[in-house]
Order: C-alpha cells, then sequence, then structure tokens
C-alpha cells in the first residue's frame, strides 16, 4: 500500500489523483490532503477519501472545516507551517505537488528534502528554482516524477537512454488559436477560459491561450531534462493527442500519444515504472490521421520565444518572468487589461531582465527576483490604467 499526499487536492490535478488512487484502493490510500481554503470542497473529499488529516492553508478556513468535520476521526489543521509538515511528513513516501502558481514551491522543497517521490505538476518550483530543487531531491534521496503531460510524455519516451538531439513539446494552441489576430485586443476572460481539449484550472488555461504555458514549458524541460533552451521545440499540434516528440541521433522520431486526460499522466507516475489498467479509452487510430503539426505563428504568441531568452540569460530571469506574468494574468482576469497587455507585460519584462544582474546562488535571490518582477508587472500595468 503506497500511502500519498496530495498537495493542491481542490485543483483539477488533485481531482485526477483522487480519482484514480479511489479506483486502485487496494494500492494506494490518500493519506493527508492539503488545499488553499475551499472548505465546501475540501469538507466532500474528507467525507469520501477518509484522510488521516487534511490541511487548510487559510487558518480560518481551517477551524471552518475543523467545525464541520467534528466526529469525523480525521485531523484538520491549518497554516502555511501545516502545508509544510503535510508534504514532509514520515507517513507518506509518495507526494503529489498540485499546488498552482509560486505557493507550490516552498511546499515541492519540503517534499525534496524529506526524501519523497514527489509526483510534480507545479511548473514554478522547477521553473524559478530548478538546479535548487534539483540539489534538494538528490541530498534528500527521493525522486522526482513529472505529471506536466508533455514532460511525462518525454519522461517516458527518454528512458531508452540514448543520445537525442531535439525534444519537441506539442502545444494546442489554446482557446482563443482560430480568432483572426486583429481580434486577439478585444478577447474576454471568459472566452480564454474555454480550453477547447484540457480542463484545467484558470491561470493555466490563460496561459495555454498566450502560449505562455508553453514557454514555461520550454523552461521546465530544460530544468527536468537538463538542457538547453535551443535542444527544446514547440509544434502548434491542436488536437493534443500527441504530447512530445523525441528527436534522436540517428533520426528516427518517436512519439507519445493518448487521449488528453491528466489521469493518465497521473497514473503513469504513481505506478511508475508499472502501468494500471483502463486508466483511459485506447486512442483510436483514426486520431492519428486526423492529427496536424504546424510551426506556432510568432504574431500570435509573442510570449512563446521569451522563454529562450530567459534561459539564457538564467540564474533569476525564468522566475521574474514567471512572476510578472502571473500578476498580469490576475490583472486580466480582474478585467484591468486587454488579452494582448499580458504578452506586452512579460515583453518588457524581459527586456528589462536584459539590462539587470540575473545570477542567484540561493533561495533567497529567487525570492527578491520574484518581488522585484511583481512590482515591475504592477506599475507597468497602473500606467496603462
Ligand atoms: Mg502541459
Amino acid at each position: 500500500m503506497q500511502n500519498i499526499c496530495v498537495l493542491g487536492a481542490t485543483g483539477s490535478v488533485g481531482a485526477a489523483a483522487l480519482s484514480i488512487i479511489a479506483e486502485h484502493r487496494h494500492h494506494y490510500c490518500a493519506r493527508i490532503l492539503v488545499a488553499n481554503r475551499d472548505v465546501e470542497r475540501m469538507e466532500q473529499l474528507c467525507r469520501q477519501h477518509r484522510p488521516q488529516r487534511a490541511v487548510l492553508a487559510d487558518k480560518t478556513q481551517a477551524t471552518v472545516l475543523a467545525q464541520r468535520l467534528a466526529g469525523e476521526n480525521i485531523e484538520v489543521v491549518g497554516g502555511a507551517e501545516a502545508v509544510l509538515a503535510a508534504a514532509a511528513d514520515a507517513s507518506c513516501a509518495t507526494v503529489v505537488g498540485a499546488i498552482a502558481g509560486a505557493r507550490g514551491v516552498a511546499p515541492a522543497f519540503a517534499a525534496a528534502a524529506a526524501g519523497k517521490r514527489l509526483l510534480l505538476a507545479n511548473k514554478e518550483a522547477l521553473i524559478v528554482a530548478g538546479g535548487l530543487l534539483l540539489e534538494a531531491i538528490d541530498a534528500g534521496g527521493g525522486c522526482l516524477l513529472p505529471l506536466d503531460s508533455e514532460h511525462c510524455a518525454l519522461f517516458e519516451l527518454l528512458q531508452a537512454d540514448a543520445e537525442y538531439q531535439k525534444l519537441w513539446l506539442t502545444a494546442s494552441g489554446g482557446s482563443v488559436r482560430a480568432l483572426p489576430l486583429a481580434e486577439l485586443a478585444q478577447v474576454t476572460p471568459q472566452q480564454a477560459l474555454a480550453h477547447p481539449n484540457w480542463s484545467m484550472g484558470k491561470k493555466i488555461t490563460i496561459d495555454s491561450a498566450t502560449m505562455m504555458n508553453k514557454a514555461l514549458e520550454i523552461m521546465e524541460a530544460a530544468v527536468l531534462f537538463r538542457t538547453t533552451g535551443e535542444r527544446i521545440g514547440v509544434v502548434l499540434h491542436p488536437q493534443s493527442t500527441c504530447h512530445a516528440l523525441v528527436e534522436y541521433a540517428d533520426g528516427a522520431l518517436i512519439a507519445n500519444w493518448s487521449q488528453p486526460d491528466m489521469r493518465l499522466p497521473l497514473a503513469r507516475m504513481l505506478a511508475w515504472p508499472q502501468r494500471l489498467p483502463a486508466v483511459v479509452p485506447p486512442l483510436p487510430w483514426q486520431a492519428l490521421s486526423q492529427a496536424s503539426f504546424t510551426p506556432p505563428e510568432a504574431a500570435r504568441y509573442p510570449c512563446l520565444p521569451l522563454a529562450y531568452s530567459v534561459l539564457k540569460l538564467g540564474g533569476s530571469a525564468p522566475a521574474a518572468l514567471s512572476a510578472a506574468n502571473e500578476v498580469a494574468v490576475d490583472a486580466f482576469l480582474a478585467g484591468a487589461i486587454a488579452f494582448t497587455d499580458i504578452a506586452r507585460v512579460n515583453c518588457n519584462m524581459v527586456d528589462y531582465l536584459h539590462g539587470q544582474q540575473t545570477m542567484a546562488s540561493s533561495i533567497a535571490d529567487i525570492w527578491q527576483a520574484d518581488e522585484m518582477a511583481r512590482r515591475f508587472a504592477r506599475e507597468q500595468i497602473a500606467c496603462w490604467q
């Protein structure tokens, strides 16, 4: 029996993890559930999955949850420290790291230091402090298994220990991929949130529409597979049935296909190196002949090349871009800026970074860059009001 701690239990990746765990009760047990502040959802999950402990980062909401679960024999705790303690708890050898955004970074480090088998969906932990996280994993004696669908696909493809030339990430193009370029500035949050293929959280769905998500995934792949931006390409593939391709030195091109469903990467990494039965229906071969692959349009996706710029700058530059983007996405969702302003904030951020020192030798340097970038982005946005 594998005891699992699910960080970000109330989100879409958390839901996929819990559904796989529930279907394989004889193998897996959701022992600790962690979320930010969603009491309603957490109460439902606790009644359904009967964890030993439920943690909410928000202490006030944790008190509410404790009242609702009185007499249920589930320990309820609250606060940021309780989240870190859950990630490192000795009762769980496996941790699913599915807290979105910068808030997921510290818990990922706590799990890494405690030697966990860390299934990581949180991109930011790898993007903002990837080198340091890999060091923490090595020092802790655990391992890192990627949950991001493209990276999970690459992880699987790269098991044959052969020299590769290039890693290809596929991109769906997001919710506004077919809109005329001239109409992009008028895109509303509601339009941008309607992703054609994947059901995900708000932040990542907007990132998918701007293709900033793919830029973040280039940075993520560079860390995970210890390579440079030049060896990571992006191809537009609107069907989302092929997740990644690896071009080998001998000219072979190997692709990884499946239905676009987060349950598969989850099941794959939970059971790694085994496979669980019947996680998703197999992809009909007709889907292969319907698949198309084209280069992403540069004018539509100005965020994409930013990944290569910040990887070249190195140090805290990826963290700064990621932070500026978080501020821009929040502002767009709040109706404060236009859809195309997200890319404008991010491009200005990278221009600014070119004149700055981006060396980072500790997590403190990273957080400083994060703070600087958020301030920079907020000032930009305030100027445009
Ligand atoms: Mg992905």
